[in-house]
């Protein structure tokens, strides 16, 4: 018996509930992805015993030379899967990495420009119930009729008003962004230009979607999303401003470090330098444009017109079904996606119009063209049939021979 069997029977119930639930289910969450086996036993070891507060040879605390190891490999090697001056490992999360740029370039009322949620953009972004939103004058940009951001628009609001911060970068939005845009209308208005590449940091360390570190002052990420590692955060920034981050890390934002993250992070990144982290990434990308050829097929309309990242919104309008209702169906169907607004969505934020689906998960269980293509069938199928018990059944027996086929841990 498992040692968490033993000790806590109950949580290892929900454990072992939610590793079925992760390798039984098709996972089309965007956000989400599998860390591989050794990115959870690092996040499992006597790191999490220990204080470090401070950073490698510069700690509050004794004891830390083991420690200090593992951050300064977690360091080198974000350095250099993007081409980074600086790095700090230490962001507990993405949210906490943006706030600790704010916390570092911002006061209370200045102007920050970035992209509306509605539209794509993340609520840390400047959304008005968000620190963000409440804090400063959080200003935002959307999309053009072509739903591609409108940089036009971005730019006449940048001139407009002379924001401290432009920040690129989204949750729900498929197409390349043009970095040197921002960073150029940043120069001219004297900003600084911060980019959270949170989704899209997998795809962008493999060189498959444009790498923001060249263009930008201050980088943010997670590192469990499409870079596939343990949930937190990374800032990466030009040597000009590691003094300023780092400060506003620690002692400005947080307390310890969460060393056995960090050992779990270096892992990860560890990985993605890796030659095969390259052909999964080129993976995600053919999987993601294979299912949104195949739902458009299928009379879908995704949102932009196509995909070329991990992601794609699908308008499900023509299907005459909710969001809300789509995720619950698709659930039953065991798979997993979010319900999520598209441009100029008639329903409210709980029900909208549309989906987000994302090829990570998917990917890294090893689906590959024809298993992407049939999921996207499978999709379309309950997606035009939600009220079909017998056909829900279908679609869940084929789920489960696809993920019986691709197991995730075995
Ligand atoms: N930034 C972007 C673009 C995101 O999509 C997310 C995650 O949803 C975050 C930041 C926040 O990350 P976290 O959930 O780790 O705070």
């Amino acid at each position: 018996r498992h040692l968490i069997e033993q000790s806590d029977p109950e949580i290892w119930a929900a454990i072992q509930a939610e590793h079925a639930r992760q390798e039984q289910h098709i996972e089309l969450i965007a956000s989400e992805n599998y860390a591989s086996p050794a990115v959870l036993a690092a996040q499992g070891t006597q790191l999490t015993n220990k204080y470090a507060e401070g950073y490698p040879g510069k700690r509050y605390y004794g004891g830390c030379e083991h420690v200090d190891v593992a951050e300064q490999l977690a360091i080198d090697r974000v350095k250099q899967l993007f081409g980074a001056d600086a790095a700090n490992v230490q962001p507990h999360c993405g949210a906490s990495a943006n706030e600790a740029v704010f916390l570092a370039f911002l006061k209370p009322g200045d102007t920050i420009l970035g992209m509306s949620l509605a539209e794509g953009g993340h609520l840390t972004h400047g959304m008005a119930l968000n620190m963000s939103g409440k804090w400063f004058n959080a200003i935002s940009y959307g999309l053009n009729a072509d739903e591609a951001i409108d940089y036009e628009a971005m730019e006449a609001k940048a001139r407009a008003h002379r924001p401290k911060l432009i920040i690129a970068g989204a949750s729900a939005y498929s197409l390349r962004i043009d970095f040197e845009r921002f960073a150029r209308i940043a120069k001219e208005v004297g900003a600084i230009f911060m980019v959270d590449m949170a989704h899209y940091a997998g795809l962008i360390a493999a060189g498959v979607y444009p790498n923001p570190v060249p263009y930008a002052d201050v980088v943010t990420s997670t590192t469990h999303k499409s870079l596939r590692g343990p949930r937190g955060g990374i800032i990466l920034m030009k040597a000009e401003f590691e003094k300023a981050i780092n400060s506003a890390i620690f002692p400005g934002l947080q307390g310890g470090p969460l060393m056995h993250v960090i050992a779990a992070k270096a892992v990860a990144f560890k990985e993605a330098l890796q030659p095969e982290f390259k052909l999964y990434q080129q993976q995600v990308l053919r999987n993601a444009q294979i299912m949104a050829q195949t739902l458009t097929e299928r009379g879908l309309r995704i949102v932009s017109g196509r995909t070329e990242s991990h992601v794609m919104l699908v308008d499900l309008r023509a299907k005459g079904i909710t969001g809300k209702e789509a995720e619950a169906v698709l659930g039953r169907a065991h798979m997993t996606i979010n319900k999520n607004a598209i441009p100029n969505d008639p329903e409210k934020p709980m029900v909208t119009s549309g989906v987000r689906i994302g090829t990570p998960a998917l990917t890294t269980r090893g689906f590959k063209d024809e298993e992407a293509r049939l999921t996207a069938n499978l999709v379309a199928d309950v997606l035009d049939h939600p009220r079909d018990e017998a056909r829900l059944e279908a679609v869940r027996a084929q789920v489960h021979a696809l993920t019986t086929r691709f197991p995730v841990y075995g």
